[in-house]
């Protein structure tokens, strides 16, 4: 009979269980020195280990043979526990024996020592869901514990644990399992069965099981029908290759070809994909190239794990952050008005030739997305005069937007930017002429007169110093605005996605050496987050990073 993989590599031992280190080395010294607690409250999401390590425990503590505090597997009771022969160690799933009943017989025959083993033991799994009366009656055990016995309580819902019961157990808390522990066991596991996976396949797995090890290893099994098993056969066996073709009409939106994206469309329409999905898809995607984009050392954690890495890198280096925001906020507007009851084709129609066309649209972002394409596009221009005509070879392979989409021709572009440049650094000069005028030289300068200044200067600085993922959040000013106060450099952030961004060693050392070099003296730097309405209404990350969670139907 076929074992699910899950069931067959269930961790045997405490060094076999994964990513947990922080309970089973506690558990393993408890075991070794004898210091056991007679109750204790495992707590932690689904497939972390928290059953295995109840059996786990109840070995350990009968085994004859242990060894540095785990069980041998060997020994008669370690094996009679694993078959379920002896009847001293009991398991129970509250969710299926909720009735007071179970726990009232449960407390009759706990008086009695163990007939076989040293301790009898009671796992209870998902114990949240006992009744009143059965939590009232475990309690009594609880308060005076005969020496011979021991509790296990797992649990994934700590809060409807009662006080009482919490109160008389020692607690351990499971972790969600990291990608890349996920993704060492999947392989190992792979590995041992002789499977072909991928490593770029095991992280999309690691990615898919969300922390896990019981639903990677699900995965996997849906996946042993592959001869090799890559992050494709991954995707499709998951249902998910429909992804592959969103990116296809990303792809082709960011390059401005409205008649191939509609015909990728109608290709995903006849298909029956509803065009409601479609669209959730391609904000999903799009978010998440925003977030590979702003925080490039975030992990995967961020990502919603349908697309995989190097997609989302290819599309991050082609596209812009303003483009990205503006296209996932035209398709929040257009998934807005399905809801209203328009007509659901040609909702997503219009969306994609709004996507594509950006100068239909005369809204605030549309003309943003047009200004960054138009920035970008100057950006790209100065490096290739600057390094040699093979690298403009290069720029002409990995941008998108040499597909003739901008229209101005660059160079008069490049000469408007410039003009507008000097306009701002003269008024800004004279601002600060005009401040200096009105104060004697050992004031504290005002921060209105500040504010224009040195910012500036510490921004220019920073374009060159900081990663490019921290320099666009510093550098938009509806994200990050500084302030400076005596001593103390203020960057007021809209967010705490933004504070956690630019708290990072790495670019508070930036920001500190950007302002010593504008203010001509060492100054202290303190990242702080403002309430969304003193900032303005453009708290964008935060709306965006809850967009992966948006189901329409
Ligand atoms: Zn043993």
């Amino acid at each position: 009979m076929y074992q699910a993989l899950y069931r067959k590599w269930r961790p045997r031992t405490f060094d076999d269980v994964v990513g947990q280190e922080h309970i089973t080395d506690t558990l393993k010294n408890q075991i070794i020195s004898g210091r056991l607690s007679h109750a204790y409250l495992f707590i932690g999401t689904r497939g972390t280990g928290k059953t295995s390590c109840a059996k786990i425990l109840a070995k350990a503590v009968n085994c004859e043979h242990s060894e540095n505090g785990n069980p041998c597997n060997k020994c008669r009771s370690c094996l009679g526990i694993d078959d379920g022969s002896i009847m001293d160690v009991v398991e129970l799933d509250a969710a299926s024996n909720n009735g007071v009943d179970n726990v009232r017989a449960l407390r009759d025959e706990a008086v009695f020592s163990p007939a076989i083993v040293k301790k009898r033991v009671y796992i209870i799994d998902e114990v949240h869901m006992l009744s009143t009366s059965a939590f009232n009656a475990l309690l009594k055990i609880l308060e005076e514990p005969p020496g011979h016995l021991m509790f296990i309580l797992a649990t994934t819902e700590l809060h409807k644990v009662p006080a009482t019961i919490l109160s008389r157990c020692q607690r351990h808390s499971f972790k969600r399992i990291e990608p890349a522990a996920l993704a060492k066991r999947i392989s190992y596991v792979a590995e041992q069965e002789s499977m072909k996976l991928e490593p770029n396949a095991a992280e999309l797995l690691a990615r898919l099981a969300d922390g896990s090890l019981r639903d990677g290893l699900s995965l996997l099994d849906q996946c042993s029908g592959y001869e090799t098993i890559s992050a494709e056969n991954v995707l499709s066996a998951m249902g998910l290759a429909g992804n592959l073709r969103v990116a296809e009409l990303l792809e082709t939106i960011s390059k401005g070809d409205t008649g191939k994206a509609l015909t990728i469309f109608g290709g995903l329409w006849s298909d029956g994909k509803a065009p409601a999905t479609m669209l959730s898809e391609l904000g999903s995607l799009m978010r998440d190239i925003l977030m590979t984009k702003v925080a490039p050392k975030g992990g995967n954690e961020l990502l919603s794990g349908g697309f995989d890495r190097g997609t989302l890198d290819r599309f991050a280096k082609n596209m812009t952050a303003e483009e990205l925001i503006y296209g996932l906020d035209s398709v929040q507007a257009h998934i807005g008005s399905l809801r209203d009851g328009r007509d659901p084709k040609t909702t997503a129609e219009l969306c994609i030739i709004e996507l594509c066309e950006p100068q239909f649209g005369d809204s605030i972002d549309a003309l943003k997305k047009r200004i960054a394409k138009l920035e970008e596009l100057i950006g790209n221009q100065a490096l290739s005069h600057k390094d040699t005509v093979t690298k403009e070879a290069d720029n002409e392979m990995s941008n998108p937007w040499n597909d003739s989409v901008i229209q101005e021709p660059p160079k008069q572009a490049a000469a408007f930017a410039e003009t507008e440049k000097a306009e701002t650094a003269e008024e800004v000069f004279e601002e600060e002429f005009e401040a200096g005028n009105e104060r004697n030289s050992d004031e504290v300068p005002s921060e209105e007169a500040l504010t224009g200044g040195f910012w500036t200067d510490i921004l220019a600085d920073l374009k060159h110093t900081m990663q490019p993922g921290q320099y666009i959040i510093i550098s938009n000013d509806s994200m990050a605005k500084g302030e400076l106060q005596g001593d103390t450099l203020t960057v007021n952030v809209t967010n705490s996605f933004v504070k956690g961004q630019l708290e990072q060693t790495q670019s508070m050392e930036c920001i500190k050496a950007a302002a010593q070099k504008a203010l001509g003296r060492a100054v202290r730097i303190k990242i702080a987050e403002v309430k969304p309405a003193q900032a303005g209404s453009t708290n964008k990350i935060d709306s965006l990073s809850k967009f992966g969670n948006v189901k329409f139907e």
